[in-house]
C-alpha cells in the first residue's frame, strides 16, 4: 500500500526529530521513518529508555500525541526514489510512503581502520561498544581498552566506566601537540569545554596515552590482549573487549541512490544550500549526512529544512550563524584528530579487510587493475554492503576508487525481502 505526506523525513535522530516538529508545527504533514524502535538517533535513543522524564522522553510524548506526524518506528528504508517516495519494510511487511518533499537524516557511522586481529569477537566499534553498555550488554569488571581517535573515545570510556567496565586504556592516535591545540581553541565553544572537563574528572584515574594506536589484536577463539604501539615502542595489555573508532562517517547510501550532489571527500558527505536543500529540488539533507558536525548542528540543520519547507525562510536563515558556529567545532575536531599515516598501514596481506564476504586485503591487492573489485573478490557484496570495508579501503588504499559515484547506487540500500522489491507492499506498517 501506499501512504502520502506533505513531507518525508528518512531518520529520528536529532536532525530529523527538529525537523518533523518544526514542519509539523507549521501544519504540515509528516512521515517520520526510523529502523530504531525508538526515537533520538544515536545519542538520545537509548537514553530515552534509561533516564525518564529527559529530554528525549518528553520528545517521544510529543511525537506520539502530535496528530501530524506519522512515526514508522523498526521500519527500514531499504530504497527511494526521487518523486520522492521511501519503500520501508519490517518484519510485519512493507509499504511504500511518498510525500511532497523529502528529508534525508540518516545520521552517521563509526569509521573502523583493519588490523591483524580486528575480527576476533571482543573486537567492536568503540561507539558500538557504548551503545552495548547502555542497552545493558554485561561489561561490569571486563577487562576494556579503547582505541581511536577524537572526542567520542572519551564519551564511550565514561558510559562503559558508568557501566562498570574496568578500563586499563585510552589509546588515542593523535599526538600530544594537537590535543593541546585543540584544548586551547576549546573554550570558544563553552559547552564543549565544559563536556570535556566533566569527562576527564570521570576518566581521571584512566590510564589516557596519546601518540598509540593498536598494532595487533591477539587470541585464537576470541579477543585476549592487545599490543599498543607508541614511538615505536611496543606493550601487550590483556583484555576482554577493544573498542575502536577513528571517528564518524556520514550516511550517504541514500542520497546517492537519488543522485543528490555529493563532495568529493574520501568518505563523502551531502552538498546543501542554505536551506538544507540538496542538488535535487525538493529533496533535503539535515545533520551528519551533510559532514559530521554533532548533535547541535543536526538539529539547527532540521529546524533549518523545516522551516524552509514551510516557506518560513526568515527563521530558517536566522539559524545559519548558529550552525555555523557548530560547523566550526566540527571542522576544529576533524583537524586536530586527523588519522595518521602509520593506521593506514597496518593491515597485511593476511588481514581480512571485507568481513562479511572473509576476503583478505592480498586478495584485494591481487585483484586491483583486473576489474570490478566486487566481482573478483566479493568485496562488499555481504549485508553491509560495503558499508564498513569500502570505507576503510578508502583510507588503506586510496587509489582504488572505492568511493560510488552519486547516481550509481543500485538498490538495495539494505539487504530486503524479494516481495518489498517488486514492489508488493504486503501489510501496512504499524505507525
Ligand atoms: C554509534 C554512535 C555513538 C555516538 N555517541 C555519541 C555520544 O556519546 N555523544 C555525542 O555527543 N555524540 C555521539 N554520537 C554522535 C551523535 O550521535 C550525532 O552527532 C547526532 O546524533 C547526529 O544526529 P543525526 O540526526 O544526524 O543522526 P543520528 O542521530 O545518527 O540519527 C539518524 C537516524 O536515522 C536512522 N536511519 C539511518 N538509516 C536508516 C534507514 N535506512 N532506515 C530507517 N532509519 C534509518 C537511524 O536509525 C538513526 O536513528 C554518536 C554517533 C554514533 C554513530
Amino acid at each position: 500500500m501506499t501512504e502520502h505526506f506533505d513531507v518525508l523525513i528518512l531518520g529520528a535522530g536529532p536532525a530529523g526529530l527538529a525537523a518533523a516538529e518544526t514542519l509539523a508545527h507549521a501544519g504540515r504533514t509528516v512521515g517520520l521513518v526510523d529502523e530504531q524502535a525508538d526515537p533520538g538517533g544515536q545519542i538520545g535513543r537509548l537514553a530515552i529508555r534509561r533516564q525518564p522524564g529527559r529530554v528525549f522522553q518528553r520528545t517521544l510524548r510529543r511525537l506520539q500525541a502530535n496528530d501530524r506526524i506519522t512515526y514508522f518506528r523498526g521500519q527500514r528504508v531499504v530504497d527511494c526514489d526521487p518523486c520522492p517516495a521511501l519503500m520501508i519494510e519490517s518484519g510485519l511487511g512493507s509499504a511504500r510512503l511518498t510525500g511532497g518533499s523529502l528529508i534525508l537524516a540518516p545520521g552517521a557511522r563509526e569509521l573502523v581502520l583493519p588490523f591483524p586481529g580486528w575480527t576476533l569477537p571482543g573486537v567492536l566499534g568503540a561507539a558500538g561498544l557504548q551503545a552495548l553498555a547502555k542497552s545493558g550488554w554485561p561489561v561490569r569488571g571486563r577487562r576494556v581498552v579503547l582505541a581511536g581517535s577524537g572526542p567520542l573515545l572519551l564519551a564511550s570510556a565514561r558510559t562503559l566506566k558508568q557501566e562498570g567496565a574496568h578500563l586499563l586504556a585510552i589509546v588515542e592516535q593523535a599526538s600530544r601537540r594537537e590535543i593541546v591545540r585543540f584544548l586551547a581553541e576549546l573554550p570558544a565553544w563553552p559547552a564543549k569545554a565544559m563536556q570535556t572537563l566533566t569527562f576527564a574528572r570521570a576518566l581521571a584515574r584512566t590510564p589516557y596515552t596519546t601518540d598509540a594506536w593498536i598494532a595487533e589484536a591477539l587470541g585464537e577463539e576470541r579477543l585476549e590482549a592487545v599490543r599498543i604501539v607508541r614511538h615505536g615502542q611496543s606493550r601487550v595489555v590483556p583484555c576482554d573487549f577493544l573498542g575502536t573508532s577513528l571517528g564518524l562517517i556520514p550516511n550517504v547510501e541514500a542520497a546517492a541512490r537519488l543522485s543528490c550532489a555529493l563532495n568529493g571527500d574520501l568518505h563523502p558527505s551531502v552538498c546543501v544550500n542554505a536551506y538544507q536543500e540538496t542538488s535535487r529540488p525538493g529533496i533535503y539533507a539535515a545533520g551528519e549526512i551533510t559532514g559530521i558536525g554533532g548533535v547541535e548542528q543536526a538539529r539547527l540543520e532540521g529546524a533549518i529544512a523545516g522551516y524552509a519547507l514551510a516557506g518560513d525562510l526568515q527563521r530558517a536563515r536566522a539559524l545559519a550563524p548558529r550552525r555555523a558556529y557548530w560547523a566550526r567545532f566540527g571542522a576544529c575536531v576533524s583537524r586536530h584528530f586527523a588519522i595518521r599515516d602509520p593506521l593506514r598501514r597496518l593491515a597485511g596481506p593476511e588481514t581480512i579487510l571485507c568481513r562479511c564476504e572473509d576476503v583478505t586485503l592480498g586478495e584485494i591487492d591481487a585483484a586491483a587493475g583486473c576489474g570490478s573489485l566486487k566481482l573478483l573478490t566479493r568485496l562488499a557484496m555481504g549485508p553491509c554492503q560495503g558499508r564498513i570495508c569500502l570505507a576503510a579501503l578508502a583510507e588503506v588504499r586510496p587509489g582504488y576508487g572505492t568511493v560510488t559515484p552519486s547516481g550509481t547506487t543500485r538498490p538495495p540500500l539494505f539487504p530486503a525481502r524479494l516481495e518489498t522489491l517488486a514492489g508488493q507492499a504486503s501489510e501496512e506498517p504499524s505507525s
